[in-house]
């Protein structure tokens, strides 16, 4: 009996495995993959852009792991946005914000797993099971029970708590006979990840209509070892065994560097062809058995929201898991994990869809509101803010938490920081297991344990500040 195992190596459950430890809970992490087994990096590559927000979550994970990430990984903050030959708008995603991190670090989700892999043998209260595969869970009141399958002997394992980040064919969800529910994109991507010397810009470029890939869309990010990942739109009739085929492959990359001019060879590292879903269960807590990352939901890559939402599921469930299995607040802490990251889930399905209907109009009319939006971008600022080439991950506030206290102070509004600062959004800097007071401005901020502003005051007392704590670790004093 463990407190707490966690399914699923991947960016989601090592992040959730090395937090829970740093607060002194007990860990096994299983993972199935026979590469990772080896000691090999899991299959491909996947995601590539990792936020401001996830590189503060790994900041605080100990081992320079956020600076192993930036060391290796390629930053970048401005955007760049094309229709056929002309710049229609550029943004900087970076542009008044304060913050030791780039918007963005493109690196290869393989670097960032070995990375945390490698923090998470540094900890003794992980314990590391590559190469066992659950087959199936139980669970009745007191503990969830998994069956497992490894070379040496298949075995049962139980835990007052399982955490299912087993990725978006979630094994464990299946067992319990549990569904993920939303809406494919009816459309083909060959995304190819491309070694050559190239000098385009640290930049994230988006065309739409190009003329080296007409009436599509094409993406382009610098990643570390002059890798560069190149997603074409191809529409949904497109045959994905044909487009995987290297011959087919080459001529697409060749006609957009022979359009930039640019004398190079390359080599195809790596290329997949994908249709996109958005989609999410309907619940992320059964019982002793909890949802994250891609098993509880998924987006398409289009603002990089996937990857980078699991690790804000994690950072908001460990110190949760720990108050509770430390005896310091009640289980229904636990409930309020699924309350707010459903939430977020749906911001981010709500944001991956727009981007991805504006990407991939799918009718006549999508088609000329498109059209229109990216004619009147080249000239009226006003027109660029409804240019959709993917909106990009950031921290989702959570506005409405059972956890926070409604302002005392209404009314006073325009004292408060603005904006980054309301209630709910996210302050960076949190590392202990309890919640934590900061004064600032003449604002007294009530701070979660994983940086959400819990609750705020001008004129704050003991027993103001005592009854928001309390409400902030579930209704126990934690
Ligand atoms: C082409 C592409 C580009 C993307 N780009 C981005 C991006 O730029 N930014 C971003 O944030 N996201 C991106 N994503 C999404 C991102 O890759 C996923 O959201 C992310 O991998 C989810 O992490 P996870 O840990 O929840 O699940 P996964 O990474 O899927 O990990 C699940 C783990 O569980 C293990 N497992 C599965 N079943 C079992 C079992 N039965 N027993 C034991 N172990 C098991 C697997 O071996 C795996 O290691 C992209 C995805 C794709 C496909």
């Amino acid at each position: 009996m463990h407190p707490v195992i966690i399914v699923g190596a991947g960016p989601t459950g090592l992040t959730l495995a090395i937090d829970l430890a740093q607060r002194g809970v007990r860990v096994v992490l299983i993972d199935g993959d026979a590469r990772r087994a080896k000691g090999l990096p899991s299959n491909g590559s996947k995601a590539i852009c990792f936020a401001k927000r996830t590189l503060e979550v790994w900041d605080k994970l100990g081992g320079d792991l956020g600076q192993r990430m930036v060391d290796k990984g390629v930053p970048w903050n401005v955007g760049r946005v094309f229709l056929q030959d002309d710049e229609v708008y550029s943004f900087n995603l970076q542009a008044g914000q304060s913050s030791e991190r780039p918007a963005f670090i493109n690196l290869q989700q393989y670097y960032a797993e070995e990375y945390l892999m490698d923090r998470a043998k540094e900890l003794p209260l992980i314990e590391i099971r590559l190469g066992s595969t659950v087959k199936s869970i139980r669970q009745d009141a007191l503990r969830a029970t998994l069956a497992v399958a490894c070379t040496s002997a298949d075995y049962e394992i139980s835990a007052s708590y399982v955490v299912a980040c087993d990725g978006s064919r979630s094994t464990v969800r299946n067992s319990l006979g549990l569904e993920s529910q939303g809406r494919i994109f009816q459309d083909r991507f060959l995304i190819a990840d491309v070694r050559m010397t190239a000098d385009f810009p640290t930049e994230r470029w988006f065309w739409f209509d190009p003329p080296f890939h007409p009436n599509q869309s094409v993406l382009l990010h610098r990643q570390p070892d002059n890798v560069w990942r190149i997603d074409f739109q191809l529409g949904w009739d497109a045959d994905p065994e044909e487009e995987k085929k290297p011959e087919n492959i080459r001529p697409r990359v060749q006609a957009l560097l022979d359009k930039a001019c640019m004398k190079t060879e390359f080599e195809l590292v790596w290329a997949s062809i994908y249709t996109f879903s958005c989609e999410r269960m309907e619940r992320f807590v059964h019982d002793r058995v909890i949802f994250a990352g891609d098993a509880a939901h998924r987006v398409s890559p289009f603002g990089a929201r996937g990857a980078n939402s699991g690790v804000q599921d994690a950072e908001n469930l460990a110190w949760k898991l720990a108050l509770v299995l430390g005896g310091k607040s009640p289980i229904a802490l636990i409930d309020s994990y699924g309350i707010e990251r459903e939430y977020a889930a749906d911001d981010n399905i709500k944001q991956s869809t727009r981007s991805t209907d504006f990407i991939t109009p799918k009718s006549e009319i999508s088609h000329v509101f498109r059209r229109a939006v990216l004619d009147l971008a080249r000239q009226h600022p006003f027109a660029r803010s409804l240019v959709n080439s993917g909106r990009l991950s950031t921290a989702t506030g959570l506005r409405s938490s059972p956890l926070h206290t409604t302002d005392e102070d209404n009314g006073k509004g325009e004292v408060f920081p603005s904006g980054a600062l309301a209630v709910g959004s996210v302050m960076h800097g949190q590392t202990n297991t309890d919640t934590d007071t900061i004064e600032r401005d003449g604002v007294t901020y009530l701070v979660r344990p994983d940086g959400h502003i819990a609750a705020r005051w001008l004129h704050p007392t003991e027993l103001l500040v005592q009854a928001a704590r309390n409400k902030a670790c579930g209704g126990m004093t934690c």
